[in-house]
């Protein structure tokens, strides 16, 4: 199989859960002892948190682009940034590497295609929510988004760059998540997709008023599929219109 190249440590919370996910998945998939060969560049979380907070953007597309280049150094044969945001620098990690660069709005426009949802509520960082990338990212797969009102959209983000990226999972917070999820249930959406990385870890799908994408699950179970894809096959390509 190929080698998956890791950009992680956004937090290194959701970057464990990665890892556990895609071996179990080949493991499961090759039987044995197989596990993924996996080259893990896990970056000081608070060195990119400096950059989102100075909005300077080209800054942290260097980290990540760097980060990415020494993925590719070490043998990588494709590349993924684990987390949602740092997405809105992917045309500087898809640039600066020579093999290909794996979108998490992909996987979970993949997962909701197979399920037949075309109208997703989207919980993530106020980047996430309020710009147009990553709907516009999931507008090519025919996958419209729906998001939270201000106020929640402000909670959300609160909570997670300061509790579950740094690894705190509070009762109160977790029902906030599913009220707002509630509202975006009863706002027409099929499915709410989960694009934090961490927010899988706060609210179990059981917990949900509606189907939910897990953003790393779905991202680390399309890598296991390119990786494991016979050679030449393996490339996640945005749907065109
Ligand atoms: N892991 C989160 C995400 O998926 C946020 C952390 C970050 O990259 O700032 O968006």
């Amino acid at each position: 199989m190929q080698t998956i190249g890791l950009i992680g440590g956004m937090s290194w919370h959701s970057t464990e859960a990665y890892y556990r996910r895609i071996n179990e998945q080949v493991a499961a998939r090759r039987g044995g002892h197989a596990s993924a060969p996996i080259v893990l560049q896990s970056l000081d979380f608070e060195q990119v948190r400096d950059c989102q907070l100075r909005e300077d953007w080209t800054g942290a597309g260097e980290l990540l682009a760097e980060a990415a280049r020494r993925c590719e150094d070490g043998g990588a044969d494709l590349v993924a940034i684990c987390t949602n945001l740092m997405h809105k620098v992917f045309p500087a990690v898809e640039a600066a590497v020579s093999v290909p660069a794996v979108h998490i709005a992909d996987a979970v426009a993949a997962v909701a295609q197979r399920s037949g949802w075309t109208k997703l509520g989207l919980l993530g960082a106020s980047w996430v929510m309020e710009e147009s990338w990553y709907r516009d990212r999931l507008r090519t797969h025919h996958i419209e988004a729906v998001i939270p009102g201000p106020s929640d959209r402000a909670e959300i983000d609160r909570v997670i760059f300061e509790e579950i990226t740094q690894g705190r999972f509070l009762d109160p917070s977790r029902e906030r998540y599913v009220a707002t999820m509630q509202d975006l249930a009863d706002w027409g959406a099929d499915a709410v997709a989960l694009a934090c990385t961490e927010i899988g870890l706060l609210v179990a799908p059981d917990q949900s008023p509606l189907p939910t994408i897990d953003s790393a699950t779905a991202h680390a179970d399309l890598l296991v599929e390119l990786a494991l894809a016979p050679a030449g096959v393996a490339q996640a390509e945005p749907a065109s219109g």
